[in-house]
């Protein structure tokens, strides 16, 4: 099992076998929303959240 540093809460997140670049996986921590940016190494970052208003 892969494994990534979580860039929100700094725990691991697995990756599962099949996870693709791009992909959307959830942390186990707030249900934080991270996307797959790399494979080898295995890397994620936090992923946009739509729902918030960055307009202000
Ligand atoms: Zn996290």
């Amino acid at each position: 099992m892969k494994s990534a540093d979580c860039p929100v809460c700094d725990g691991l997140v697995e990756l599962d076998e099949k996870t693709v670049t791009g992909e959307l996986i959830e942390c186990r921590d707030y249900g934080t929303e991270l996307e797959v940016v790399e494979l080898d190494p295995p890397k994620v970052e936090e992923a946009p959240q739509e729902e918030e208003d960055w307009g202000q």
